[in-house]
């Protein structure tokens, strides 16, 4: 860890009168999410023009049932199963010493269950469905929601229930619309970012004095162009990461240096 950096950080946050945590797949690692781009081959195996856009989702379901059946899988067992970490529970920490805005693009709920209360989610959230066509939410699940789906899809996946009978249990699991309305609220590739959330986003960094970038690797646009935007306005950004990164960058898991870095900011006893 660099020192100068560290104090630089713990400096800047106890001058600080508003914080960003931009944070992205790596604060949830320790509770046991994979990041796509640190899983094995995970989007060699589900190519993201095949999986990851609504066009190729509804064409591969249709060629590739089964496989899509073990994608949707892959990503909402983990999320039924999470639980917040030391990362996102000393966040709701430090919002008890300065104003601070979550900006997320995650989609795994995990900063509101660990009871932040200004979470801007630029990527949509896997517990909720919305209308497409009205804009509205449809239904929000609890995590005990989304695991009932993920044990249908295993009972098809390891082959011991039919296409039909999945059909129909989902239809007791999910609230669906078969003109193909109601969607997980989820920004997929090629999709536009949901516009309200992120303008109140773009407002949030422009506002802060500090930026914590936690678990990103910053290749997904345009929410990566929030940290960028925070430097070009003279903002100091501070980056959590066990990779390494240019600028004020504090080596390690989230779960680790978040809880210490709030610690020696706002908690040490004089
Ligand atoms: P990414 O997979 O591109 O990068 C993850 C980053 O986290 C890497 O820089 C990695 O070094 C770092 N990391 C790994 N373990 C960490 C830890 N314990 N503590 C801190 N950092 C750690 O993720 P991204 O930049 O968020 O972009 C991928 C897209 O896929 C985003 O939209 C993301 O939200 C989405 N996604 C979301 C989830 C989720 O909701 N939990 C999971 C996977 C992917």
């Amino acid at each position: 860890m660099d020192i100068d950096n560290w104090i630089a950080a713990v400096l800047a946050l106890r001058k600080a009168k508003r914080v960003v945590v931009f944070t992205g797949a790596g604060i949830s690692a320790e509770s046991g999410i994979p990041t796509f781009r640190d899983a094995d081959g995970f989007w060699q195996r589900f190519p993201p023009e095949l999986y990851a856009t609504w066009n190729g989702l509804l064409t591969t379901v249709v060629t590739q049932p089964l496989s899509v059946a073990e994608f949707v899988l892959n990503v909402i067992e983990p999320v039924a199963k999470a639980e917040p970490n030391s990362g996102h529970q000393a966040i709701v920490r430090m919002e008890q010493r300065v104003k601070t805005t979550v900006i997320t693009q995650n989609i795994d709920g995990l900063h509101q269950s660990a009871g932040s209360s200004e979470v801007l989610e630029v990527h949509g959230s896997l517990l909720e469905v919305s209308d497409t066509s009205a804009g509205k939410l449809v239904r929000r699940f609890e995590r005990k929601d989304l695991m009932r789906i993920a044990d249908c899809l295993h009972q098809y996946t390891s082959k011991k229930q039919s296409a039909e009978t999945l059909i129909l249990e989902l239809q007791q699991q999910y609230p669906f619309d078969w003109m193909g309305r109601h969607r997980p609220n989820v920004v997929l590739f090629g999709d536009g970012l949901p516009e309200a959330v992120w303008a109140k986003a773009c407002e949030a960094v422009e506002e802060c004095d500090v930026l914590l970038s936690v678990g990103t690797s910053g290749a997904v646009y345009p929410a990566a162009m929030l940290p960028d935007n925070a430097k070009a306005a003279g903002t100091l950004v501070v980056t959590i990461d066990p990779q390494p990164r240019s600028g004020c960058w504090l080596e390690g898991d989230a779960g680790t240096v978040l809880p210490k870095l709030i610690h020696d900011t706002f908690e040490i006893q004089n």
